[in-house]
């Protein structure tokens, strides 16, 4: 893959973001405890809770905090993970499968409290979170599974009807068959939330390298090296949080990592704010996500545009003419807006591994790696840095409630970009069968 521009992208978020705070010079030998490479919210939050620990942390970023994912995405905090206690116990086991969801629970809480806890001007709402099943069988397969899940495990999690469904959209007449709603989650301004997590790690004493691509990352005795333009990084561990944008541009850090996830596309376009006549959309201000394998996720920003989200073939530097399908799909939610004309039209990179769960690897002593967000982090990738935190200073795996894996490998990984063309299309004729009933 080539690593697009380094510069941050135009988008609402980049356009409507707090400011960058100042950012570490570089000096040409430097030290730390760990060194993080990787500046979105898993390679930040890995070095915020470093820092509260006490340990010396060292963030390498290619471009810019938040560059990546972290400053492109929805910008809706989901509790939890996709999968299900069920799902996960037929792979980890039971008891483990109950510690990953529980724990993955509380990442809402824990991103909501750390923006408390620093003054995070990111305009952060705990309006809740919806997810709104496309037929009947995604609503007796996907939406009542979780739904009971984390009704049994506390959380006062509620079922809609369609007509309920209907009023929390704020439309007539509900497209989608039911839906439930998790009153943990809610929405912030990605960017903002990636710049102020840095803020608050600086603060905390972490070191960040804005614009220092790691170039290459080699064992040196107990220790590691890693070697960027200018300057080395001297660290007795590593964590590495490069997730979608592995090997974006530069040599492998590691061998055999970026054959274990393929990037995919999401794209987004935000509408110009809208004036009071359309207050009724969204009135609660949540943000939703559809079941759609091929899914839709919306929402509203702290400036009344309406942003929505979907899978796209388009690569790095979308145009307002690749909005169209995503026009359609406001206009189908809401028939008043029309085919709306995007103010902002931008991309991002999913990382998606062959089982479609988030991972850490262990591939040498002092490596941790996370990769595999499968499209859900601004909640999960904070979870994921405080349990690398962990690891890197020390805690056993056993003792972290997720489990540390072998990478899988993608067979045919060269060819990946025809596996998603054809997955892709097989995918949206099953959710089209799915929302006119056809599949049971
Ligand atoms: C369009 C889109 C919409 C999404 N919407 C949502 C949503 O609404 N809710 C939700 O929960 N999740 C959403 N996600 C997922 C979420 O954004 C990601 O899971 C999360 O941001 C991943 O964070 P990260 O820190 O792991 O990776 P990233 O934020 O991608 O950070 C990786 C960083 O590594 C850097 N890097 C790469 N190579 C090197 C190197 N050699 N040296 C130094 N740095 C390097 C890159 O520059 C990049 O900044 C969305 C994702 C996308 C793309």
């Amino acid at each position: 893959m080539n690593m697009p521009t380094r510069q941050l992208p135009r988008s609402l978020w980049a356009a409507t973001a707090c400011p960058a705070p100042a950012y570490t010079q570089p000096r040409a030998e430097m030290t730390a405890d760990v060194a993080v490479i990787g500046g979105g919210y898993t390679g930040l939050s890995t070095a915020l809770h470093l820092a509260r620990k006490g340990h010396k942390a060292v963030i390498l970023e290619a471009a810019e905090p938040g560059w990546g994912a972290s400053g492109r995405n929805g910008g809706q905090v989901i509790a939890g993970m996709k999968a299900t206690i069920g799902e996960l116990a037929g792979l980890f086991g039971q008891d483990a499968a109950h510690r990953m969801v529980a724990n993955m629970g509380g990442s809402a809480d824990l991103v909501f409290s750390l923006i408390e806890r620093y003054g995070m001007n990111c305009h952060a709402v705990r309006s809740g979170w919806l997810q709104a099943a496309h037929g009947p069988k995604p609503y007796r397969d996907l939406v009542v599974p979780r739904y009971e899940q984390w009704r049994s495990l506390g959380v006062a999690a509620e079922l809609l009807n369609a007509s309920e469904t209907a009023s929390a959209l704020g439309v007539a007449a509900s497209p989608y068959h039911a839906a439930w709603r998790d009153p943990r989650g809610g929405v912030l301004q990605p960017l903002s939330y990636a710049r102020e997590l840095a803020r608050a790690a600086l603060s905390e004493g972490v070191e960040i390298l804005a614009y220092t691509p790691a170039r290459r990352l080699q064992q040196d005795g107990a220790g590691w090296v890693i070697a960027a333009d200018g300057m080395t990084l001297h660290a007795g561990q590593v964590v590495l949080a490069t997730n979608a944008y592995t090997g974006a541009g530069s040599e492998s850090l590691w061998p055999g990592l970026e054959r274990a996830l393929i990037p995919v596309t999401s794209f987004q376009m935000a509408t110009h704010p809208l004036d009071e006549r359309y207050d009724h959309i969204l009135p609660a201000g949540m943000g939703v996500t559809d079941s759609r394998r091929l899914l839709l996720y919306f929402r509203r920003d702290h400036q009344k545009r309406l942003v929505m989200g979907g899978r796209s073939p388009v690569e790095d530097s979308p145009t307002f003419a690749d909005a169209a399908p995503l026009q359609r799909a406001v206009q189908g939610l809401f028939p008043e807006l029309g085919l709306p004309k995007p103010e902002f039209v931008w991309s991002g990179k999913v990382a998606i591994t062959k089982d479609r769960l988030p991972h850490i690897h262990q591939p040498a002593a002092g490596l941790h790696v996370f990769m595999g967000c499968n499209g859900r982090g601004v909640g999960l990738c904070t979870m994921m840095g405080k349990m690398l935190a962990d690891l890197a200073c020390g805690v056993p795996a056993a003792d972290v409630p997720f489990p540390v894996t072998v990478p899988d490998s993608f067979a045919l990984h060269g060819l990946r970009k025809l596996g998603v063309y054809a997955l892709s299309q097989y995918y949206r004729l099953l959710d089209k069968m799915e929302a006119a009933g056809r599949l049971r």
